[in-house]
């Protein structure tokens, strides 16, 4: 494995960390606040190609591999995990349309990401969360297409969404061996948003529910072959967990660099608290864990680039321990700045909200290990 970056992958991620920086950072407290995504921020980040990372040349993207994907997302996170999610749904939704869409599937989908659109990846139902086989909205066969009913639930950027990567059963008794994908327009007839969530944080992304009311859908919608679905299902989840993980390092990084910041400003009994050893000690763990989950991510990215046996394993181990890091480092953030980490006023207590979805979206953390046990034991 090379560490070093191209120069292309320098640029990109340069420009990801300005992003950061200068647009989103400055805005992620009122948008924590608010809970509604700022238009002009939206716009500066579908300018900047920031919703269409997964965008393959020659469908006109940058042709990203996902190491760069997770670096630039590892960035955009530093100013606000909320921003980064919204910005890695649209890859998330992608997935299946490489995985198993046509040419003509893949261009009018990233046409759709090239200028400016959104999109959602719809899985999760009220009655299908970590049993995704359970899905029961319904895909029925007709003349020329399907009719969809059903309602999806969570489903992040589902609001904003120009294009719908939707699961659904095309088996009348259910089950993985009906699920088949569908790649559909937001404003098709029969298609409605349901309740919008409020959430504990990344809460500049909206989450909400889909309804599907008797909504036909031709049969060029189909991604692949009736009954894919789990397959295309699995084989996305793998290749998006790292960067759900690159995001949780985000995070972590950014709450590490705050406490640091502190503790070098904060004095109590005649001297910066940086100078405790018991403080130094929160941080020299703090850094450890961040910089271990990092390199953790990269090779889950790099062994999903090299098609490794085990790239599997290696991609639930990296959203695993980095969401368990993110969440570990960001209370501990809190923790070095005492009552002014408690406080709304400091960005570290939305740190600590915006991990705690790390470990729960893309299959939670019980189910990462139901996945490492087996990849390891049998
Ligand atoms: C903010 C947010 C955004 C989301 N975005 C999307 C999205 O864009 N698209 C999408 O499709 N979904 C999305 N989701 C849904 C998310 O992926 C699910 O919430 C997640 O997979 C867990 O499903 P569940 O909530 O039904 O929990 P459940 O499956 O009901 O799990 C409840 C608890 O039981 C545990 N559990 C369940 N099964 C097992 C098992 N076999 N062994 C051990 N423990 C188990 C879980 O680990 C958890 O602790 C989002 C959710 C949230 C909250």
């Amino acid at each position: 494995m090379d560490f070093n970056l191209t120069d292309k992958q320098k640029e990109l991620v340069g420009l990801a960390r300005d992003i950061a920086q200068k647009e989103i950072a400055p805005r992620a407290l009122s948008i924590d606040k608010s809970g509604v995504m700022d238009e002009e921020l939206l716009r500066i980040l579908k300018q900047s190609g920031m919703t269409a990372l997964s965008v393959p040349k020659e469908f006109g993207g940058a042709g990203l591999d996902l190491l760069t994907i997770a670096m630039i997302s590892e960035e955009l996170a530093k100013g606000c995990a909320g921003v980064a999610t919204v910005c890695a749904a649209n890859s998330l939704a992608s997935f299946p349309v490489l995985i198993a869409g046509s040419d003509e599937q893949k261009k009018s989908y990233f046409d759709c990401l090239n200028e400016g659109g959104m999109s959602c990846f719809a899985l999760t139902e009220p009655g299908a969360g970590s049993d995704a086989g359970a899905v029961s909205c319904r895909a029925k066969k007709v003349d020329g297409g399907y009719v969809l009913n059903g309602t999806k639930c969570f489903i992040t950027n589902a609001p904003i969404a120009d294009k719908i990567t939707l699961f659904a059963n095309t088996r009348e008794s259910g089950g993985i061996r009906g699920l088949t994908v569908f790649s559909v327009d937001r404003n098709t007839k029969g298609i409605s948003m349901g309740k919008e969530e409020d959430k504990m944080g990344i809460r500049a992304s909206a989450t909400s529910e889909i309804i599907f009311d008797d909504c036909f859908v031709p049969a060029s919608t189909r991604l692949g072959r009736e009954g894919m679905g789990f397959r295309i299902a699995m084989e996305t989840l793998e290749k998006s967990r790292p960067v759900v993980g690159a995001i949780s390092v985000g995070i972590a990084q950014a709450a590490l660099e705050n406490a640091i910041h502190y503790a070098h400003q904060r004095k109590q009994f005649g001297q910066k608290i940086a100078s405790f050893e018991m403080v130094q000690q929160m941080i020299a763990d703090m850094v450890t864990k961040t910089e271990a989950a990092r390199a953790l991510v990269y090779k889950a990215c790099w062994m999903q680039m090299t098609g490794d046996k085990k790239a599997s394993l290696f991609s639930a181990m990296s959203k695993c321990f980095a969401s368990d890091t993110a969440m570990e480092v960001t209370t501990t953030a809190v923790q070095v700045m005492g009552g002014n980490g408690y406080s709304r006023e400091n960005p570290n207590e939305k740190y600590m909200r915006d991990a705690k979805i790390m470990q729960i979206y893309e299959g939670t953390n019980q189910v990462q290990r139901l996945v490492i046990a087996n990849a390891a034991m049998y």
